[in-house]
């Protein structure tokens, strides 16, 4: 099928389309999972916020020692400042992550228990927690979908995919609500994860060996 003709049907059919998307990704990772590495909403928090202009595989290769050292929020809350720099070092901006992850763990701690929140309003109310972390920690951790999880791959590849013109997160996950059925929300973002990383990569798609590429609109084959 010509590029110009998927653009058509997707002018027509979004919506159909999305539901084609999830259907072929289910059937092409059938064991996809959140790839950072976590064993409760806490662990999950610390390392979405970690994740940011970082690989998943370096934030797993730091927060091991970080959770030993510090395994639940009261005990971050207090932790000297240089001990999480010199932790989270290798996952970049460490000074602002550092100070993020600190007063995200004092909020949980004073206003919440010691619980991560279950809510997106109060996830909001958390340092360094915006709505990209923000809806990884509720659907995965507690499976809510509240919204959809934008990351760089999720926004790559809905332009790409022809869902949305859109390059503001905000705006991309707006679009993507309205195409992607609710009950997709979560499985959606883990799925546009793994092909943007397995095969749509940011640099050289491989179009050739992608089972979207009869319907996709940047498809170069
Ligand atoms: S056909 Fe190419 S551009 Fe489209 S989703 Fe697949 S790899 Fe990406």
């Amino acid at each position: 099928m010509s590029a110009k003709k998927a653009q058509r049907i997707l002018k027509k059919d979004k919506p159909a389309w999305a539901r084609t998307i999830v259907k072929r990704l289910r059937e092409e990772y059938p064991d996809f999972e959140c790839a950072l590495t976590h064993r409760n909403a806490f662990e999950l928090t610390v390392a979405t916020i970690l994740s940011a202009q970082c690989t998943d595989e370096m934030v797993n290769k730091v927060t091991p020692a970080l959770f030993r050292k510090f395994p639940t929020p009261q005990a971050l809350a207090k932790a000297r400042t240089p001990t999480v720099e010199k932790l989270i070092h290798p996952t970049g901006f460490f000074r602002q992550k550092t100070k993020s992850l600190k007063g995200m763990a004092q909020k949980v701690s004073e206003d919440f228990g010691g619980e991560i929140p279950q809510t997106m309003a109060e996830l909001l109310t958390l340092h360094g927690v915006a709505r990209k972390t923000a809806n990884v920690v509720l659907g995965v951790a507690y499976g809510r979908a509240e919204g959809v999880v934008v990351d760089t791959h999720v926004k790559r590849l809905s332009g790409r995919l022809g869902l949305t013109k859109q390059t503001d997160p905000k705006k991309i996950e707006q679009d993507l609500m309205k195409l992607v059925p609710g009950e997709d929300w979560i499985d959606w973002s883990h799925l546009q994860i793994w092909h943007g990383r397995k095969v749509c990569s940011a640099r050289k798609p491989a179009c050739d060996r992608c089972v979207l590429n009869d319907r996709c609109p940047s498809s170069t084959v």
